[in-house]
């Protein structure tokens, strides 16, 4: 591991003071970026994602003069793509918070390995990868902030370590926000994440035992304004959905930074989330919030809650880092809040973020973090941890979902010794207990979420994801054209996914396999219906199946022709405002007519 990359030579004595390789020096400088993504609790990059700090460290590229900025992923790599040609080639990756991803990887160290005889000129490195046995090949190794270090280097500068400025990093995000168009997900289903401030407001305290946000010292805030020019520059290049995330708490946004606990700020934050809301993005979301600034200021928090659930897209979801219920737990790790108040914070959120909106979610809920392995966990820890959890499902809120973990040791090493079984038993509970129950109230059989965003085809299944934070996995069991997106009707629950058929479902020309996916049906039945069909309506539906329940449930989601469906379902079609003032003829009533008579 290079400790001190100060003592380094520098990017640009490589690319401007080589005179005995002169003649072979590059006529244009070229940086080439490999992506192989990042996640890291301050910022997620694993596609549909894209980074902020690959978009920084490609605007720090052209700022300090490059002529060419190469961008390739690593999927793109493993679909074959060229290692580009580069004086500078700088590779991010690393993913400190292990996730489950549904169908790009981060790189891993193996392929950090082969590719590295590949890269060309100098080369760096950046996100956790930088802590790997590989990184030690890279002549730059770079912890902090590589749109930082790239951007020394490149201007005759040492390549040390240093955050950005405010002025820099408004800068970078705009230069370098071009190279979301080569990214392999853009349009779609690619989200751009978009940074509000780094930091933490705890950092005067140190913060929570684990956590290395408050290393990055006093929060930074970028202006309203600053935010809304780079999703601008975003939107204009053809960007559809964006995240406001990586910031330790959206509900402080706009806050004084030198207070732990700060008092909202509504103005700031209508500012931010009204000017995204005017740009027509197909989605925005948010990501994590403290449940004790929530606890603490309930009238501002109330509505900047309020805000951020009228503005945004539905199924977004502020993550609450509890991390343990457990009051000598929190005490001992300086966490940042108390289980009194993440019950309050749960609750308002409820309060707000209920109603349905348009794509089928309720519009904002809260996640649980939990952290298993912090000083002062014992086994009364999981059993008060369990229980707020079951008091949540007591009083009928909703949480999207539960994030449990074990504490990493990034910051420091602690003391405790996970149980492993005591452990694995506490997921298995809140699987089986909590996250079911929660699921069926957060996506309730019958419920149609809209767009659906089709990812995989695994056997006969087809998995997707509505696009946005922490989308749920819906399986439907039947084979879907990858890329393709479909409104799905809920039909189960899994612990952490759900079924369903996509919607309105054809009776009369779906295959045997979605056919044995109706609720009621299976093999059997499905058979008879392939036999039997076509019918012609709810009453026909008996040639084939005689429990007459099961066909009343059918008529609930199937159709036997497609004009059908908006006779028996006006209450499931939105209108959009082009079709106000025609109340009986909505849009896709017009499509399914033009569809039914085509
Ligand atoms: S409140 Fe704790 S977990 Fe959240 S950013 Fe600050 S130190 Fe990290």
């Amino acid at each position: 591991m290079a400790e001190d990359v100060s003592a380094a030579p520098s990017v640009s004595t490589y690319l401007l003071n080589l005179p005995s390789q002169s003649s072979r020096m590059p006529d244009e400088i070229t940086v080439a970026l490999i992506d192989g993504y990042i996640d890291d609790p301050a910022a997620l990059g694993v596609p549909p994602y894209i980074s902020p700090m690959i978009r920084a460290i490609a605007g720090a590229a052209v700022d300090a003069g490059a002529d060419r900025v190469e961008y390739v992923t690593i999927d793109m790599i493993r679909d074959g793509a060229r290692i580009p040609d580069a004086s500078v080639t700088a590779v991010l990756s690393g993913n400190t918070v292990p996730g489950k991803y549904l169908r790009s990887m981060p790189m891993s160290m193996k392929e950090l390995d082969a590719l590295f005889p590949k890269l060309k000129g100098w080369r760096m490195i950046g996100g956790s990868a930088a802590d790997s046995d590989v990184a030690q090949k890279f002549d730059f190794i770079i912890k902090r902030d590589m749109a930082a270090s790239l951007y020394d280097g490149m201007t005759g500068k040492e390549v040390g370590e240093r955050l950005r400025t405010l002025e820099e990093w408004n800068r970078w995000m705009l230069l370098g926000a071009d190279i979301v168009t080569r990214h392999q997900d853009f349009p779609q289903p690619l989200v751009a994440e978009i940074e509000s401030y780094r930091g933490c407001h705890r950092y005067a305290s140190g913060g929570c035992s684990y956590c290395i946000e408050p290393m990055k010292g006093r929060p930074l805030m970028r202006a309203p304004q600053d935010i809304l020019a780079e999703a601008r520059k975003l939107r204009d290049l053809g960007v559809r959905n964006i995240r406001i995330g990586g910031q330790t708490c959206i509900v402080s946004y706009g806050s004084d930074p030198d207070s732990a606990v700060p008092r909202p700020n509504p103005a700031a934050v209508r500012e931010l989330f009204e000017g995204l809301r005017d740009m027509g993005f197909d989605t925005i979301h948010t990501d994590n919030a403290n449940a004790a600034v929530i606890a603490t200021y309930p009238e501002e928090s109330r509505e900047v809650l309020q805000i951020i659930a009228d503005c945004c897209t539905d199924g977004n979801i502020v993550a609450l880092g509890m991390e343990s219920a457990d009051p000598i737990v929190v005490r001992e790790n300086n966490l940042n809040s108390t289980s009194e108040q993440v019950m309050a914070a749960v609750r308002m959120i409820n309060e707000i973020g209920a109603e349905r909106g348009p794509r089928g979610m309720p519009k904002l809920l809260p996640g649980i973090n939990i952290i298993a392995g912090l000083d002062g966990e014992t086994s009364l820890t999981y059993k008060l941890d369990m229980e707020l959890l079951e008091q949540m499902c007591q009083e009928g809120l909703m949480i999207r979902r539960i994030n449990i973990r074990q504490v990493l040791p990034v910051r420091r090493e602690f003391k405790v010794r996970v149980d492993q079984r005591r452990f694995k038993k506490f997921k298995e509970d809140v699987r089986e207990t909590v996250d079911r129950t929660m699921l069926e109230r957060v996506v309730p059989f019958g419920i149609v979420l809209k767009d659906v965003y089709m990812e995989l085809n695994d056997g006969n299944v087809t998995f997707g994801r509505q696009i946005g934070s922490y989308p749920l996995l819906v399986g439907i069991p039947y084979r879907l054209e990858v890329g393709t997106a479909h409104d799905v009707m809920v039909t189960d629950w899994g612990y952490r996914s759900i079924t369903g058929i996509t919607y309105p479902f054809r009776i009369n020309e779906m295959p045997m396999s979605a056919l044995e996916a109706l609720p009621g049906i299976g093999k059997k039945r499905a058979t008879k219906l392939v036999l039997e069909r076509p019918f012609s309506g709810p009453e026909d539906l008996s040639r084939a199946i005689d429990d007459p329940k099961v066909v009343e449930s059918l008529t609930r989601f199937v159709v036997f022709r497609i004009i059908d469906f908006v006779e028996i379902h006006p209450e499931l079609v939105h209108l959009p405002s082009r079709f106000h003032g025609r109340p009986h003829f909505t849009h896709l009533r017009a499509r399914l007519v033009g569809e039914a008579f085509a």
